[in-house]
């Protein structure tokens, strides 16, 4: 069997198919395997998450029911103990995010070639998949060097985010070359462009557990709860990055910068504030909610508001302005950041045409997709390498002999 890509899933799919006795051959375009595993958790690789494999189900959107039957058959606790009785031990951190002890993805790398050696894998770098066809003894590949028969093939050869990996979306013309269709695909995981935006001088400023109202042609259409860090282009952070596979250009994005106080409530306080400090300047009596200063001196700038102004000299179109920005600020979405800044690719090889148990292909006997190029994303968390490898795990087990 041939696979195309070594990232995660191919390395692992290769080596646990091996392992059963196929023989493998791993064509990879880069010089060396696993460059975007290398980077991965900030090079400290957060495999995958603790807790219920059920409690992963919901972290693919939509997407989660096609992964269900892969992930019970390989879980989180599968993958702890795989990298752990081959030396690479992994540990939760405090949010139940997994990494290797060492913290260094390179382990995670160095075990899965070794995996790989030891079974027998063989792997050729530098090689680019350029054309597959079908053909009498299964496919036809042809790369830029050469050309190879096999009777099975695996297409593991991720997304498009992060190009200069070596992931730029060649799965997807490969696979649709075999007639599969490709749900339209487009960065997630990503950053947020958005206009106007005046933050740029705060960028490296984060707040925890802020309120998201996704805005689409006046109606509110999702909202969530998450972090949010200002960057030098736009708006960044676990939440911002777990809401972009929802966000179109044209969408208005709301953030309340006081969740949990509604307009109402914030309106109340606000008042109850300045009439009992109203000598204090609306900035120290602001101060109260626990937002960074440099934050909140933008805002009453935005608002012409005069740093000195005391409370009681706020007037109260200002108040009832000021009151708006914080709990509902409107950023109107330009949209998500490019393929440089994406952490995983949203669409892919639609998953109506892939067997949800073995990963192959039912428009092909003996082709299998696994890992990003399915029409798979999940959230930050360890939850896209999980993926990864379950789904490798499974069209490794569907391959093995008798
Ligand atoms: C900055 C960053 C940080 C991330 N951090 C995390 C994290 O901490 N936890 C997590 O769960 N996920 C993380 N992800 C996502 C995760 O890295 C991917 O979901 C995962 O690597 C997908 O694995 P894969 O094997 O499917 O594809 P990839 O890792 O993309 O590997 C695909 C391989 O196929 C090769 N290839 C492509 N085309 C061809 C071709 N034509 N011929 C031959 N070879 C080809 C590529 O060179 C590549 O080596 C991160 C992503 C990024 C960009």
């Amino acid at each position: 069997m041939i696979v195309i890509g070594g990232g995660p899933a191919g390395l692992f799919c290769a080596a646990e198919a091996a392992g059963s006795g196929q023989a493998v051959l791993l064509l990879e375009k880069m010089p060396s395997c696993g460059r975007k595993l290398l980077i991965t958790g900030s090079g400290q690789c957060n495999l995958t998450h603790g807790g219920n494999i059920s409690d992963f189900f919901s972290k693919y959107g939509d997407h989660g029911v096609f992964l269900q039957s892969c992930l019970r058959k390989c879980t989180n606790r599968d993958l702890v103990a795989w990298f752990t009785s081959r030396g690479v031990p992994l540990a939760p951190d405090e949010s139940g995010k997994i990494f290797p002890k060492s913290r260094m993805a390179s382990d995670v790398l160095s075990v899965l070639l070794a995996e790989c050696r030891e079974k027998g894998v063989e792997i050729r770098c530098s090689e680019s998949v350029k054309e597959v066809r079908r053909s009498g003894k299964g496919f036809f590949i042809r790369t830029g060097k050469t050309e190879y028969e096999s009777g099975s093939l695996v297409i593991a050869t991720g997304g498009s985010s992060y190009p200069l990996t070596g992931s730029s979306g060649d799965g997807f013309s490969l696979a649709a070359s075999l007639g599969h269709r490709i749900a339209p695909i487009a960065p997630a995981l990503v950053p947020i462009r958005v206009g106007d935006y005046p933050f740029a001088d705060l960028a490296g400023i984060s707040f925890d557990g802020l309120g998201f109202f996704l805005f689409r042609d006046g109606r509110r259409i999702r909202e969530a709860r998450g972090d949010l860090l200002f960057t030098h282009t736009g708006l960044s952070g676990p939440g911002i990055l777990h809401l972009s596979r929802y966000i179109l250009p044209g969408d208005t994005l709301k953030i309340s910068f006081l969740p949990g106080l509604t307009d109402e409530i914030l309106k109340k306080d606000v008042v109850t504030r300045i009439a009992s400090s109203g000598t204090k300047q609306v900035k120290s009596i602001l101060s109260g909610y626990a937002l960074p200063g440099r934050f909140i001196a933008r805002i009453l700038e935005l608002l012409g508001i005069p740093a000195d102004l005391t409370g009681a000299h706020l007037p109260k179109k200002a108040r009832d302005e000021l009151i708006r920005h914080l709990s509902a600020y409107p950023f109107p979405v330009l949209g998500p950041g490019d393929w440089n800044e994406a952490m995983v690719t949203r669409g892919g090889v639609s998953l109506d045409e892939v067997d949800p148990d073995t990963m192959e292909s039912l428009l092909i006997p003996r082709l299998y997709c696994i890992g990003e190029v399915l029409d798979i994303d999940g959230d930050t968390g360890g939850y896209n390498l999980q993926a990864a490898f379950s789904t490798a795990r499974a069209a490794a087990r569907d391959l093995a002999p008798g």
